[in-house]
């Protein structure tokens, strides 16, 4: 229930919720939900708005919370964060904190994975990397079909206006195959040396003196 008194004059392409919002139901219904694209009803008809034009900062580190250092060293900042629906403008407000985790950690407890270790400034949800993991093995869908429709998706009218993540998301799937055949081996530290072949699944079919050969 809205007691805010403010004008009902937003609603949401990606919310199932009817009716229309006021700006700070929108932003309180949206604070888990930050890929999500609001319109505004402005002069007879709605216009696209996103939720950082409305004042919304993606908080990490205190449990949806902004850090109290969120302003410290260069604030918040800027990133380009891939979902199932597109790519998203985003402000990241980094925890601070002097015990703070690294950028990585943090954006990994939002379920969000980092495109490049060296500079962060874009990620991709795991929802985004695993609907493209699925599409890969079972479409043949290639990287750059991929990211092409991502672009699509963000502005099908000016695709040139948005920004091109091929190569970020080529680099950043690849780190994600990886770290997924970890988790399956179960690899809990990558730094300790591995035997080769031991991030293969093994092959059901293959007579194997072990498991489906008579002696
Ligand atoms: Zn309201
Ligand atoms: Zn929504
Ligand atoms: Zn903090």
């Amino acid at each position: 229930r809205c007691t805010t008194g403010m004008k009902g004059e937003f609603d949401c392409l990606d919310c199932e919720l009817t009716g229309m919002r006021c700006l700070e139901c929108l932003l309180v219904t949206h604070r888990w939900q930050p890929f999500h694209r609001p319109m505004r009803w402005h002069q007879g008809h709605f216009m696209q708005r996103s939720l950082i034009e409305l004042g919304y900062i993606l908080a990490l580190g205190h449990g949806g919370d902004q850090c109290p250092y969120i302003h410290d060293e260069h604030g918040p900042q800027k990133m380009t964060i891939g979902d199932v629906n597109g790519m998203h403008e985003m402000y990241v407000g980094w925890c601070r904190c002097a015990n703070a985790s690294t950028p990585a950690r943090q954006l990994f407890a939002r379920c969000l994975f980092m495109a490049s270790l060296s500079r962060p400034r874009t990620a991709f949800t795991f929802r985004m990397l695993k609907l493209f993991h699925m599409l890969n093995h079972v479409g043949r869908i290639t990287p750059w079909d991929f990211a092409g429709t991502m672009h699509r998706l963000t502005d099908n009218v000016n695709v040139q206006g948005c920004p091109d993540i091929y190569k970020m998301f080529k680099e950043g799937q690849r780190q994600w195959r990886v770290v997924h055949a970890w988790k399956w081996a179960g690899v809990m530290d990558p730094s300790i040396p591995r035997k080769p072949g031991s991030l293969a699944i093994p092959c059901v079919s293959c007579p194997n003196p072990e498991t489906n050969l008579d002696k």
